[in-house]
């Protein structure tokens, strides 16, 4: 069974040691959008975050948005931001992560996947051999099949914890 363990558990995004990623030859980043990037069910991405994204893209990291949700939606939280995106990507499934590695010029080796959720994001990303950074969700009021989903990550987490 592929196992849900992080490689990285941070406390924020702001937190992900950029600098242990670019030794570990990490060029392209796959992020994801709700509760990650935005608030769920809002599409503002936060300046400090909008900061942080063009400095990710001046130390030369490839960026790419990869979301289960809608190009509306996707398009909506990244109006100003002139990154690609990926949508409608059944996380867990391989194929959104594949599409957007050949996007973005990347392979298993050298692309990180951030994502606030274990059994998409992460195990998406476990499943192709991609370095996987947890981060904690930004807001706590989600749709109801989330919040069972996050009850049963919490087990799983306080297992590698
Ligand atoms: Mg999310």
């Amino acid at each position: 069974m592929t196992t849900m363990k992080p490689d990285f558990f941070v406390n924020s995004l702001l937190e992900i040691p950029l600098d242990v990623l670019k030794d570990k030859g990490i060029q392209g980043l796959i992020i994801d959008l709700d509760n990650t990037l935005t608030n769920w069910n809002c599409s503002v991405i936060d300046k400090e975050i909008c900061k942080w994204l063009a400095d990710l893209e001046k130390q030369g990291f490839k960026i790419i948005i990869v979301s289960n949700n809608s190009s509306e939606r996707i398009e909506a939280s990244l109006s100003k931001l002139n990154l690609p995106y990926v949508p409608y990507a059944l996380k867990p499934g391989k194929r959104a992560f594949l599409k957007a590695m050949k996007i973005l010029g990347t392979t298993v080796n050298t692309t990180a996947v951030i994502g606030d959720q274990l059994f998409t994001d992460i195990l998406g990303g476990k499943r192709l051999g991609l370095t996987t950074i947890l981060v904690p969700p930004l807001n706590k009021k989600e749709f109801i099949g989330t919040r069972i989903m996050r009850k049963l990550e919490k087990i799983i987490l306080s297992r590698y914890l």
